[in-house]
Formats: C-alpha cells, sequence, structure tokens
C-alpha cells in the first residue's frame, strides 16, 4: 500500500505539469500521464506569453495595472459567459502566478511584457529575445523548464508518455478511484503495444487540453459546432478533447462548447497546404504594418480590425488554397481546403516585427522573400501590375492622413512600393482554441448537474485545469489568459487533489 495519497494527472502540457508539481509538493505521490511521446501539448506552441497584473516587473517598469482592471478586460471579452468565480481566482493569482515561474524553481526570465489586444495595460510577460535578435518561444521554455523540475524527482513522481487514459474507474458511490490507460504502440511494436493498465488514485486531475483537432463525424466539434470543421488549426494532433469525454463519462456539466475562437491569420504551407494544423501567424504581422490582399492581389479589409472582422473579410474574398482549374476547391483528403488570402510586409515592417523571428518562418517554409512585387505577384497568382497599384495606393492613403476605403485610420509603416523587396505569407482563419470544456468550481472540482433542482455538485476525487475546462474565458479568450489559467488553476487542482487524495 502506498504510504502518501496518489494523484494520477491526466496530461502534461502546462496545466498538468503545475497541477503535479503542486501535488507532489503538497506530499503526493504523482503519476503523469500522456499519449503523445513527449510532453508539452499546445503549450509548448505558445509564443505570446503569460499575463500577471501587478506583478514586480510592471513595477520595474512603471506600468500601472490593477486586478480588478484585468479581471474587467477578461469579463468583457467573455461577454456575458465568463464565471466570475473563476475569473476572480485567475486574475487575483496572476502575479502570484508570473512570479512562480520567474522564482527558485524555474528561474524563467519573464521581464519583457507587450500590451496584447482587449488588455487594458501592458501585462503579457514573455521571455526576452536573444542578443542577436532570435526570439525564445515562451511556451516551449517553459514547459521544459517546469518539465525539468519535476522530471529530477523520481522517488514520487512517475511521468508515463505513450500512455493514452481511455478510462476514469469509479466506486459505487460515485467517487473516482483511478483510470485506465493504454500503452501507444512504441517504435518497434515490441510487447506491451495496446496493452491496458489500470491505476489506482486518490485523486484524478484531467488536464488533456482542446478539442480543436478531431474532425471525426463523432467528435466534440461535429457535435457543438460543425460550421467550424472546415477550419484548419493551430493545434496539435493531440487536441482531440479526451478529457470532456471521459468527464462526460461520469455525468459532469459541460459549458461554451460551442464557443471557438478563430485566429485569422494561421500560416499555410505552400508544400502541404491541406494539413489540419498549422502554424500560428502572429497577430503582429498585421500589427507592425503587414497588409493583406486577395488572390488577384487587391486589398480587401481593414488589416488592424478585429479578429472576426477580419476572419469574415478573408472568407468573403479568399480563394481555396488548392483549386481545379476553373477555381473551385480541390477535396482534401484527411485535412482541409483552407480559404487563403496573402500577408505581405516590407523590410520596415519586418524590422519592427523582427527580423529574427520573421527568420524562423521564412526558414520553416511559411514565408517567402522575393525582390520585389512582380516576384510577390507571380507567388500569389495573379499579374504584377494589380499588386503594383495596390502597394501604390496604399502608401497614397497612408500618408493622406484619414481614413482609407476600409476604415483603415493607423498605418504602422507609410511607405510601400513595388520595387522593394517584399515578404509572402499564405493565411487562412483556423480554430485557436476552444473556450468551451467541463464545469468546474474555484478549486478546480468538476461539477455535475445535481439529481434534483438545478444545483451543481462536484464529482468527488475529480479535478480538470486548463483548456479542457470551460468558465473563465466564455466567448472569447484573451491573448496570454490560457498559460494563466494552466498555472493558476493547474496548481489549484493540484493542491486540492493532494489535499483529498
Ligand atoms: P495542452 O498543453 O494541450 O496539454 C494537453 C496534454 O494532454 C497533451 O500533451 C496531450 O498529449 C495530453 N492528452 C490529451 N488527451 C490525453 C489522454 N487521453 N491521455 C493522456 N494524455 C492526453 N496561450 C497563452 O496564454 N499565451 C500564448 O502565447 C499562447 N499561444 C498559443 C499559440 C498556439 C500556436 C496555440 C495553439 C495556442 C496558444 N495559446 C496561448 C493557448 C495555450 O497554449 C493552450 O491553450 C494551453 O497551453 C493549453 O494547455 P493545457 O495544459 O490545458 O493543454
Amino acid at each position: 500500500a502506498e504510504v502518501n495519497p496518489v494523484v494520477a494527472v491526466v496530461g502534461g502540457g502546462l496545466a498538468g505539469l503545475a497541477a503535479a508539481i503542486e501535488a507532489y509538493e503538497a506530499g503526493a505521490t504523482v503519476y503523469l500521464f500522456d499519449k503523445a511521446k513527449s510532453l508539452g501539448g499546445n503549450s509548448a506552441k505558445a509564443t505570446s506569453g503569460i499575463n500577471g497584473a501587478e506583478t514586480s516587473v510592471q513595477r520595474d517598469k512603471g506600468i500601472q495595472d490593477k486586478v480588478e482592471m484585468f479581471h474587467g478586460d477578461v469579463i468583457r471579452s467573455g461577454a456575458g459567459r465568463s464565471v466570475p468565480a473563476l475569473v476572480d481566482v485567475v486574475a487575483g493569482r496572476s502575479a502570484d502566478a508570473v512570479e512562480w515561474l520567474m522564482g527558485d524553481r524555474f528561474g524563467l526570465g519573464l521581464t519583457a511584457i507587450a500590451h496584447c489586444g482587449g488588455h487594458s495595460a501592458p501585462r503579457t510577460h514573455r521571455l526576452p529575445p536573444l542578443p542577436d535578435g532570435r526570439p525564445v518561444p515562451v511556451g516551449f521554455t517553459t514547459i521544459k523548464a517546469v518539465q525539468g523540475y519535476l522530471s529530477s524527482r523520481p522517488e514520487r513522481v512517475n511521468i508515463v508518455t505513450n500512455a493514452e487514459v481511455t478510462r476514469l474507474l469509479v466506486a459505487k458511490d460515485g467517487a473516482v478511484t483511478g483510470l485506465s490507460y493504454r500503452r501507444a504502440a512504441q517504435g518497434g511494436g515490441k510487447g506491451g503495444q495496446g496493452e491496458t493498465v489500470e491505476v489506482a488514485a486518490g485523486a484524478v486531475v484531467l488536464a488533456t487540453g482542446g478539442y480543436a483537432f478531431d474532425r471525426s463525424p463523432a467528435s466534440l466539434l461535429s457535435k457543438y459546432a460543425p460550421d467550424k470543421l472546415h477550419l484548419a488549426t493551430t493545434s496539435g494532433p493531440q487536441a482531440t478533447g479526451d478529457g470532456v469525454r471521459l468527464a462526460e463519462d461520469l455525468g459532469a456539466a459541460l459549458v461554451d462548447m460551442d464557443q471557438i475562437q478563430v485566429h485569422p491569420t494561421a500560416l499555410v504551407d505552400p508544400k502541404d497546404p491541406t494539413n489540419l494544423s498549422k502554424f500560428l501567424g502572429p497577430e503582429t504581422m498585421r500589427g507592425e504594418g503587414g497588409i493583406l490582399v486577395d488572390g488577384t492581389g487587391k486589398r480587401f479589409t481593414n488589416e488592424l480590425a478585429t479578429r472576426i472582422a477580419v476572419t469574415e473579410a478573408i472568407f468573403k474574398h479568399g480563394r481555396p488554397a488548392t483549386r481545379a482549374a476553373d477555381g473551385s476547391a480541390v477535396a482534401a483528403a484527411g485535412g482541409v481546403t483552407p480559404t487563403v488570402a496573402f500577408l505581405i510586409m516590407n523590410g520596415a515592417v519586418a524590422e519592427k516585427f523582427g527580423r529574427g523571428m520573421l527568420g524562423f518562418y521564412k526558414g520553416k517554409g511559411l514565408v517567402t522573400e522575393v525582390e520585389d512585387a512582380a516576384a510577390a505577384a507571380a507567388l500569389i497568382g495573379t499579374d504584377a501590375a494589380t499588386l503594383a497599384a495596390t502597394l501604390q495606393q496604399y502608401a497614397r492613403d497612408a500618408h493622406a492622413g484619414a481614413a482609407d476605403a476600409f476604415g483603415k485610420v493607423t498605418f504602422p509603416v507609410k511607405d510601400f512600393s513595388p520595387d522593394e523587396p517584399l515578404f509572402v505569407a499564405i493565411i487562412t482563419p483556423a480554430i485557436h482554441y476552444t473556450m468551451g470544456g467541463v464545469a468546474i468550481d474555484a478549486a478546480g472540482r468538476v461539477l455535475r448537474n445535481a439529481a434534483s433542482g438545478s444545483a451543481q455538485e462536484p464529482i468527488p476525487r475529480l479535478f480538470a485545469a486548463g483548456e479542457v475546462s470551460g468558465g473563465v474565458h466564455g466567448g472569447n479568450r484573451l491573448a496570454g489568459n490560457s498559460l494563466l489559467e494552466c498555472v493558476v488553476m493547474g496548481r489549484v487542482a493540484g493542491r486540492e487533489a493532494a489535499a483529498v487524495a
């Protein structure tokens, strides 16, 4: 028999890792399962940063911020759907979350701060670029640091990869008593492949992430947001909503499952246009002055309009990424045929965006550098004169000092010329985040509808944290709030799980 309580954590993204650390530090023996061969999930892809209000870094930089302001921003963005009691915890403990990552355990230098859309103060903490300008990816670096801390504590921490959790075990009284997982095929098909293993645990924390990747007829997207099925996603293939289903099997209540965040500019790989999974084209590509044109080389929107407006404009004016001679979409096997437009940057935009950062996307083949507008037009598949005229008109509008035909009033870069080198990216709107998930309370306990009345009650010994849960972001997640939720609610859930295990 175990001397220490046992906590099982399902999923090794930031939420699961935070829960595991907290459970470990509370004295539990921890099992962390991930179906992937390495940890990190979507957390490892994060590039914007993590939010904190009233942090020491903000104070050092003289940034005026208040937890109440942050709280208000989250509620406003959630459009009436966020659960205030959850926002209280996430916003209230945001500074603590940032300090936790920066402190002795992990020593992350989150000393750069960005002002992201929808925030009333600069509060998105990130890692400053290297001296040569190359960016330091905040998600990947954070996962490595946090995972390193856990893996160096083997006496009470067991990390099991290639292990897909398929079922939760429950006692007669409905309390969770453990889980069962399947060992995924190991390289070379050694023994144990497909074997199912049961593990007893005093509490289980679900941290399996979102559900943007699964497009099967039985998927959560098919059920709750069928109008989004044709979109690509910035999520990795692990984002199939497993934790939602595991909890649902036990009667968990689900919230906001139809609330899906779409980002207008995921990057299309010209060599693999129908792949469901895409790299994100950061907001700053447009924010620092990038121009959007359609397949004919004409502008069609205010690049600085809201994500929703830009997305709608792309669907209206874009063209299928793969098309037959008559221009109709070619169906993709196992993927999607994205509707695309083209993002054009010049040297001045590149300078502001960061040449090192742009080099990353060029290296991946997602941004192409060409010598002038004629070469860019050839790449887009339109005539040089149209694109040249578009760039010249843009420069005239920018210098005119009034709103242009699309209502754009701010022109981060005014001078564009058909004769200068340009950077071209093929972009498409993609599912970036799934706001819905299992209902939780402020202690991270998974809720179910009580047998009588409208009240909800916790499912004993079952917790959830991170994107698998719903309630914090409501109708729209603000940049930097997901990593924050992972740290805050992961830690809360891990601590509570250890206490009841
Ligand atoms: P994940 O990190 O996705 O981890 C879930 C893990 O669970 C995975 O490792 C998966 O393999 C595992 N798993 C799933 N099912 C099972 C199962 N059945 N059994 C075992 N294991 C399982 N948010 C921000 O706050 N700031 C940003 O800058 C930011 N940038 C982003 C950039 C991109 C490209 C993307 C896609 C998202 C970004 N987000 C950002 C959102 C944020 O990264 C994620 O929403 C968040 O990290 C999710 O963390 P998680 O721990 O809940 O899930």
